[in-house]
This record gives C-alpha cells, structure tokens and sequence, in this order.
C-alpha cells in the first residue's frame, strides 16, 4: 500500500485509478468486516473514517442500533480540514459501540477480524480503522482515543496510532463518549504519515471550548536525529506478558542505540488508573448519551406516552456494554455515591498528573507498553472486568491530557504484532514524533 505522504504526489488521474483498485481490493475482502460502508465522495485521497466522526450526508451510527437511519447533516472540523488539504473521507470504519469496547465485539455491525490472525480481536475500539490500515485496505485513518482506543487496536495490528494532546484536535463533530478525555487522531502506516495527518486535523477550533490556541505544525521539522532523555517503568511493566517484556527490552536496545540516554523511573500501581478512569468515563458518557431518546436522532421505537417511547428506544436501542456503563455512570453520579466515586476519581486524576508531570521535568519521554498482552482470541474477553483491567496501560494517558504514539516493535512466536508507545509532555508533539521516528528507523519492524 502506498504511503500518505506518497500518495500527497499523484496525479488526478493516478489517484482515481488508485481509488477504483481500492474499492476493489476491500469488496474482494468483506469478512474482514474492518469497513461498514465505502462511500467514494470527493476527488481527495481516501482515508478511512472511524464511524463516530461526522461527515455530511453520510450515515453515522457510533456502531450502534440507536443511530440506524441517522445522516449527518455536517462536517466535523477534522473532516472539512482533511478536505482543504486534499484529503477525502472514504468509508467508515467498524468500532465498538460508541467507542466502549477493547475489542470491536460490541459493534451493530458484527466483529472485525485482525488481519494477522482471523482467530484475534484488532482490539478496539477503533478496530475497524486498525484492521483497515493493517490489511493494506487504507492508506491511513482517523480513530478516537477516550481510554486508549487509537493505541491499542493499532498495538495489535501492527500499525501506528498516535493521540494527540487534549486539545490539540477539536472534538467538533465527534460523537462524545467521555468528553474530558476524548481526542482524535490519526492510523497510520508508518511514524511520518502520522504527522503528516496529525498537522492536517489539529489546530485551533473556536467551535470546540477545550480547543487549545496552537497551531504548530510538525512534519516538516521531524527530526529522528534529536537526542533525548527517556524513562523506562521497570516496575510498572512487570504485570506485562512475557512478548511485551521481550519487546520493551528490544526498545530499549534500540533506543540506547540511537543515542537516547534511557533512565529508570516508576509510576504508581494502574490499579488506580482503572478506577478513576472507570468512574470518569462512564460518569460522563451516561450524560452524553441522554441525548439518545428516539426524538431528537436517528432509530425510535413507539410507546404508549413519551416516557414510555423514551426507555422503548433506548432498551432497544443500546447494546449490553453501552447498558452497563450508563448504569455504572449513573450510579456514581447519585446523590450519597457521588462524594464517594465520582469526586475521589477526580483527586486521583489529578494525583496521576502529577505523578507525569513529575517524571517530564527530568525526561522528554515515557516508554510504556499497550496493553498487556498481544491480541487475545474473540471471546477471551467475556469478562467486562477483565476487559476494563487490559486498559490499564493507555488509560492514564487520557486521563492526564497527554500525547501518546504507539508503534510496532515486534512479533511474538505467533506472528502477532507487539506494539509499544512512547508518552510525552503535554503539547510536545514534536519530541513525540521525533523519538517515535527514531525508534522506528532502528526497529526497522516489517509487517
Ligand atoms: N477500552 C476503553 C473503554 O472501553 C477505551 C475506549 C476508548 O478509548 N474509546 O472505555
């Protein structure tokens, strides 16, 4: 698959051509299921689009029954910036149902496949944009990242997945799950088409309030040459299986190689990381999807009076894990229980940003694992607790605001990928970019 930066230089004609051949390549693979729909709209180069990320005109579903007959009628600000820079969204890509998930099982539209392994989850959940990427069946993609959901499923793909800085990219037309720890970003081949999608969709939106006023660009400053301090998590990486071990000891040879200077720091137990985050998260998604009532968007089931209407539509409407979180979010929010959860997992917040901050006034980077494992098999995860406790290593990233880019190191004894990722100070995408493209040369990782 041709790269986005090559893909920057073609012809009218070529890339007409280039698109056909593509839409033929992803009919001839539907099991994949990593597309829901391929909508060739606009001359642009075709990059594929995580289905919570409005573009007009299109049916956008958040994966999720509820939103079945629901067409955007408009852009969102990563959208219509893609388009000014000659960039067309193409199809939309499979996800977890409103983005909850670690593994795309929970989508409307059925699960998407890994493309290494047919037998593994592509993670989640932005799965399908993974799969996509992985499969040779997207140049690049746009996911979102709430708890991890960019880096995680590009981990077990084998892809690059980067999430910006809270703020960088506005949320303008992303459909909210936790809004203080949402952000777009970009899936990617390879370190440098990430900043190259990364510069195209962030910058200041006055149509997001939590939209920083920044508009640094990076690609075309990358320097993979800079020397940087970088902290290692002996610690923290030791409840990791034994490929993800093997991978961080691989980096860091690399990175040493590069002439990184590597030091030893440690972060507290992710045990705290779940709860906050568990707390946070669903606290708000179960505000944000109120607004889901079969009056004001998309699939409506008839009661006998309005409120009748209201829970007909949502009982019928909403998957399991959208179900338990909203009930979970609820719950913390209650009077009585609120004190208890939902104000402690904010004071535990802060702690874990300062804890980073604590670490980036000595390093310029963080290694850290994905995930704690390699893409498990489809069912493994049943358990919703066991699949809340595989976040443990992206989720604190959110929590805390930062950059964080993920990027193949390796192969287990199976063939599956091992991701790892690389943190940074919050607005540093620079350094991020910088380091991860070292790394990347030096790993000279092949699909
Ligand atoms: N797996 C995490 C969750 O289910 C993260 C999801 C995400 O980043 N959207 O909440």
């Amino acid at each position: 698959m041709i790269t986005l930066k090559e893909a920057l230089k073609l012809s009218k004609e070529e890339l007409n051509k280039f698109k056909e051949d593509l839409q033929a390549k992803i009919a001839a693979n539907p099991e994949l299921n990593a597309y829901i729909d391929v909508n060739n709209v606009g001359e642009g180069i075709p990059i594929a689009i995580k289905d919570n990320i409005q573009v007009k005109d299109w049916s956008v579903t958040s994966g999720s029954n509820i939103l079945q007959g629901y067409i955007a009628p408009y852009n969102a600000t990563v959208i219509e910036k893609m388009l000014n820079a000659g960039l067309s969204p193409f199809g939309r890509t499979n996800m977890d149902e409103f983005a909850m998930g670690s593994t795309t099982e929970s989508s409307f539209y059925g699960k998407t496949l890994n493309p290494i392994n047919a037998e593994c989850v592509p993670g989640g959940s932005s799965g399908g944009s993974a799969a996509a990427v992985g499969a040779g069946l997207a140049i690049a993609a746009l996911g979102s990242d709430t708890g991890g959901s960019i880096r995680q499923p590009a981990a077990f793909c084998g892809i690059v997945g980067m999430k910006p800085t809270y703020g960088r990219v506005s949320r303008y037309g992303l459909g909210a799950y936790a809004s203080s720890l949402d952000q777009i970003g970009p899936m990617t081949q390879n370190v440098e088409d990430a900043a190259i999608l990364y510069d195209i969709i962030s910058g200041h939106d006055e149509k997001d309030s939590t939209s920083a006023d920044m508009n640094d660009k990076v690609s075309d400053k990358l320097n993979p040459e800079r020397k940087l301090r970088i902290a290692v998590l002996p610690k923290y990486i030791e409840n990791a299986s034994e490929d993800i071990k093997d991978a961080y000891a691989k980096a860091i040879e690399a990175l040493k190689a590069c002439g990184h200077e590597i030091v030893e720091h440690e972060l507290m137990d992710a045990k705290f990381d779940i709860s906050a985050y568990y707390i946070t998260a669903t606290a708000e998604a179960t505000t944000n999807l109120a607004r889901y009532d079969g009056i004001r968007y998309g699939n409506r089931v008839e009661g006998k009076n309005l409120e009748d209407t209201f829970i007909q539509t949502r009982s019928n409407g909403f998957g399991d894990e959208v179900k338990r979180r909203i009930l979970l979010g609820n719950f913390v929010l209650s009077s009585g229980y609120y004190e208890a959860y939902y104000v402690k997992a904010q004071k535990t917040r802060h702690i874990i940003k300062d804890e980073y901050e604590k670490i980036f006034e000595d390093v310029d980077l963080i290694l850290s694992p994905v995930a704690p494992t390699v893409a498990n098999k489809f069912g493994e995860l049943s358990n919703p607790m066991e699949m809340y406790l595989s976040d443990i290593y992206t989720i604190s990233v959110n929590l805390a605001g930062l950059p964080a880019l993920a990027l193949p190191i390796s192969k287990n004894a199976d063939g599956m990928p091992v991701g790892l990722q690389l943190i940074a100070k919050a607005y540093n995408e620079q350094t991020l970019f910088d380091g991860a493209m070292s790394l990347e040369k030096e790993i000279a990782y092949k699909a």
